[in-house]
Formats: C-alpha cells, structure tokens, sequence
C-alpha cells in the first residue's frame, strides 16, 4: 500500500525571526510562508532556538510543516563561516552552552561597536536596544535599524554598505567557533548541518577542498547552492564540490522580513533533499499538518 508523504513543498529551509535579526515574529513569518505557497519552511535564527516553540504552534495551526532549525555562527581565520542546521535536539548541552557564548559575545561586540560609531555620529546602546526584542541574538542589523532611526541612513542596507562594513573602521569580530567543531556540535545533537550561502565573496574565498573534505568527514551533509547572494561561478562550483564528496544541495530565500529584500520561496529545496534531511536527523522531529 503506499504510503502517503508527511509533506509536499515547496520547502524554504533557511528564515529569520526577531529572535534574531528578521523582523518579524516567528509565528508572522510561519504564516508567510503558508501564505506565500510554501508547504515546507525552516525557522534557522542565528544562534538561538527561542523560536522554535512559538514557530511550531503557528506551524501546526496552519497546516505547513516546519522544521526547526538555527543558524550557527562559525568563522574559518578571518571567513564568517554559517553552518545551517536542523532538527537537532535543542536541549543538547554542548550546543547550548556554545550558543549561549556566541550571543554573549554578540552582545559585547555590539556594544563596542556602537561606542565606537558614537564618537562620530549620535547613537547610544538604548537606541539598539529599542530595535532588539528582548532576549534576541545581537547583531549588525540591529545597530542599522538603530542608525536608520537616528537618520544617519536610509536603510539597513546603507548601513552595512557604509557605516558597518568592516572596510569603515566601527566594524569588530565576536567570537565564533570553528566550523570543524560546529559540525561535530551540531552532529552530537542529533542535528543536519548545511552550510549557508557558501559562495558569496568569489571563488577565491571559498572554502577549499581540505577544509571541506575535514567537514564531510565530521558529518556535514549539504550546501545551500541556491541563495541570492551566491555568485552564479560559485554556483557552478558548489555543484561540483556536492558531487565529489556527495553533498545534497539546497535552496532558501534567507528571509528577513523588512530587513532584507529576499522574499520567501524566491529560492526553494527539492522534496527528495528535505526527505534526506529529515530521515538524517535524530534529535528533533518535523512539525507535520494536522490530518
Ligand atoms: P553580524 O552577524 O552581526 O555580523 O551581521 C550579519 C547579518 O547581517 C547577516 O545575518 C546578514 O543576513 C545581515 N546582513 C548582511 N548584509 C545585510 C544587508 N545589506 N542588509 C540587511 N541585512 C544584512
Ligand atoms: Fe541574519
Ligand atoms: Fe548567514
Ligand atoms: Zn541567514
């Protein structure tokens, strides 16, 4: 007899809330995402799980499958490195504790940047804070929202083209892993990691055969190939790379509500792929439509 599927896309595995630095509730954008036509959808804030609750009541009540997820910081020397992952067990210690010191030094590296934009231009950490929902994962959008407030720019994507690009001199570094260790940290709960948007500066500053072939073995099981900010060489390169170390490949919008221009479903993830991600993972379920 065959057996009917738990879900049918299309599946967008990569969205933010104002648990971190989207602007929109997660239960606003689980909603979205129905509303746009998708039948899959993955919440993945930076460093945090504080919305995968309120996500999943949303989810259950409109009749999209959710799959939690979270974004998780890494950085390779000088590289930000995003590691997407899901389906891990969000009460895992070691990832837990990892995180909690990411947002920790988030928020300090926030705070200092800030003190430094304002020895030239009017800002204090209140005007961050007033862009922050209480408890979210700090970063430089909030400190451009808090700019664009200020009237210093128009928007979020002046200030990171401007005053918070690292070129500038504001800019500073928080701590982060290396992906090596998230791989394994993710692995260790039970989690599927994929690495987010791994073609955004150009061929030359991708990650290389050696480091990637260190995060297959430790359990790395696809790159986002399909996100806007990937170049179309770098695309053409990811599809070689999912080949030579068997790599899935997904797709997402990396949604941000009004923080970004990405809509959701502009980019969206085969059913098959998210099948393997969910058969992969045993620390968290999917949250399935009712019926
Ligand atoms: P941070 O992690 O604090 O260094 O800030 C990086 C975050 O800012 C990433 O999650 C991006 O999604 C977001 N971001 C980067 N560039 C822009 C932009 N031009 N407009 C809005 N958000 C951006
Ligand atoms: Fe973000
Ligand atoms: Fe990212
Ligand atoms: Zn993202």
């Amino acid at each position: 007899m065959p057996v009917r599927p738990l879900f049918a896309g299309p599946a967008d595995l990569h969205t933010h809330s104002r648990v971190s630095d989207g602007t929109e509730s997660p239960s606003r954008v689980v909603r979205q995402a129905a509303a746009a036509g998708l039948g899959v959808v993955a919440l993945t804030d930076h460093d945090s799980t504080a919305g995968w609750h309120e996500a999943s009541v949303t989810a259950a009540d409109v009749g999209i499958t959710l799959l939690p997820g979270m974004e998780f910081s890494a950085r390779l020397g000088f590289q930000s490195v995003h590691l997407l992952a899901y389906l891990f067990d969000p009460d895992n210690g070691a990832l837990n504790s990892e995180t909690a010191r990411i947002r920790e030094s988030r928020l300090r590296r926030a705070e200092s940047i800030v003190r430094r934009i304002a020895a030239d231009y009017t800002l204090s950490w209140d005007d961050v804070v007033a862009q922050t929902t209480p408890g979210a994962t700090v970063g430089r959008p909030h400190i451009a929202d808090a700019l664009v407030a200020r009237g210093h720019v128009p928007t979020r994507s002046e200030a990171f083209a401007g005053i918070l690009h690292p070129r500038t001199g504001y800019y500073m570094p928080h701590y982060a892993p290396d992906p090596l260790k998230a791989v394994r940290l993710v692995r260790a709960a039970g989690g599927v990691p994929v690495i987010a948007h791994p073609a955004t500066r150009g061929l030359d500053a991708m990650i290389d055969e050696k480091h990637l072939g260190e995060l297959v073995d430790a359990g790395l099981f696809g790159l986002e190939v399909d996100h806007r900010e990937n170049s179309e060489e770098g695309k053409v390169r990811l599809r070689e790379l999912a080949d030579m170390f068997g790599l899935v490949l997904t797709g997402s919008s990396d949604y941000h509500g009004e923080g970004k221009p990405n809509r959701l479903g502009e980019n969206t993830t085969p059913d098959a792929v998210v099948q393997a991600i969910i058969d992969e993972a045993s620390g968290s379920a999917p949250v399935y439509p009712r019926g």
